[in-house]
């Protein structure tokens, strides 16, 4: 696959950035101004959850929650709004699942004076009204996915007119109204290359607040729906480990309802559902998996970064899967401990961060843990209400259903 194939989707200098073998990439000014508005995002001591849980490890966590929308998605969004605003084009066509995403472009394209199309999934466009408000407010035209708005989105709505969507589905509408208007791109908030470049902002800025704080984490946790703000806070540490032999571990926490880490293939396969998007090689649960509908909306993707993956199957990154009541429990400890009410889809790394502290008291060891606080969860109180109410269901994917779903990957032939 050549840089131009992709351009058809992507802007051509995010390309470059992903195909770049370039150590680092030099952030452009205009971009370093809408950081500011919240960067660098705070380091903190859990000082207080240390002491509830009692344990010797120190634990830190990487707060992305401060960015305007509430997560760490912004970092890419900006970044790729302005590469495109230089390539002249007009519009980002983009999907969105919670609407973290969705709002993160939306307001990136306001500040860079853009047009944005967002295809929200379905039912999170009925459950979750208050995001579109959002992206309304920031200019976006949003639309539940499926919609009619393309060929793709007709035909299932043909066969099921309530058809409540997915991402994948999402994906492959925004692309679909991308190719088919000269104007129009389409954005990608997780998965790809340059987004991961992207979000090492994360992990680069907490490379030097360790160095102020003279520690140095011994864990890096963070959850992975499609793997961006995990890489983006563990490939600089990641750096330490490959080149100067630092022992740092990682842990990847993702949910049992859809563990594309824990459960999937390492294939070949495509990133959308219609198929229509490139294929790329990673753990997957096949692109026909539409994932039940947890609360943690930005972890149902049914694929994780390429570079994500391979590092996990090269042993460098731990994956671990847990059920949304555990998750929530975490969730609620952190909360009472540290005062901030946390994401479903980041409290599935507090569920990781808290058994390691635990393992840490257990084995008397001062372990050192980093977490990336992906986002806030104001947005999502009404699962906190289920959670409490006894309403939430663990819900564990059968393995038929998963092997069904990897009976549909691409046939693929490597030439050379
Ligand atoms: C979107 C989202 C995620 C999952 O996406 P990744 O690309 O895996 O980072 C995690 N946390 C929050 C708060 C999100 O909005």
């Amino acid at each position: 696959m050549t840089p131009d194939f992709l351009h058809a989707l992507f802007p051509m200098a995010l390309i470059m950035q992903a195909v770049s073998r370039e150590r680092f990439i030099e952030i452009p000014e205009p971009v370093l101004e809408v950081y500011r508005q919240w960067r660098p995002s705070p380091l903190y001591r859990a000082r207080r959850l240390e002491k509830a849980l009692d344990t010797p490890a120190r634990i830190y966590y990487k707060y992305e929650g401060v960015s305007p929308v509430g997560s760490h998605k912004p970092n890419t969004a900006v970044a790729q709004v302005y590469y495109a605003k230089e390539e002249g084009i007009r519009k980002f066509t983009t999907e969105t699942g919670a609407g973290q995403w969705g709002s993160a472009l939306a307001m990136a394209c306001n500040f860079f004076g853009m047009a944005c199309q967002v295809f929200m999934v379905r039912v999170s466009y009925q459950q979750k009204p208050f995001r579109r408000s959002i992206m309304k407010l920031f200019g976006a035209d949003v639309v539940a996915s499926p919609s009619n708005l393309t060929d793709y989105g007709q035909s299932l709505l043909a066969e099921n007119p309530d058809h409540p969507g997915s991402l994948g589905i999402a994906i492959s509408e925004a692309v679909e109204a991308a190719v088919k208007d000269p104007e129009a791109m389409y954005s990608l908030g997780s998965v790809v290359d340059f987004v991961l470049l992207h979000q090492t902002i994360i992990g680069e800025e907490a490379l030097r607040q360790f160095e102020k704080a003279d520690d140095y984490p011994d864990v890096v946790i963070g959850c992975a729906g499609g793997g961006s703000n995990f890489a983006g806070t563990s490939f600089p540490f990641m750096r330490g480990r490959l080149t100067e032999g630092k022992p740092t571990r990682f842990i990847a926490a993702e949910p049992m309802a859809c563990p594309s880490m824990t459960k999937g293939l390492y294939a070949f396969d495509y990133g959308d559902s219609a198929a229509t998007a490139p294929i790329i090689k990673m753990d997957t649960l096949g692109h026909k998996f539409v994932p039940p509908g947890i609360h943690a909306g930005g972890l149902r993707y049914h694929g994780m970064a390429a570079l994500v993956s391979l590092l996990h199957r090269a042993g460098h990154i731990e994956a671990r899967a847990y059920h949304q009541v555990p998750v929530f429990d975490a969730a609620v400890t952190f909360a009472r401990a540290e005062g901030i009410t946390v994401a479903p889809e980041t409290a599935h790394a507090v569920r990781a961060v808290i058994d390691e502290a635990i393992a840490a008291r257990e084995a008397g060891e001062a372990r050192v843990i980093l977490f990336n606080l992906s986002g806030h969860g104001f947005f999502d109180l009404a699962a906190y209400d289920r959670y409490f109410a006894g309403e939430l269901e663990d819900y564990e994917y059968p393995q038929e259903a998963v092997e069904a779903a990897l009976a549909s990957l691409p046939e693929v032939t490597l030439g050379n």
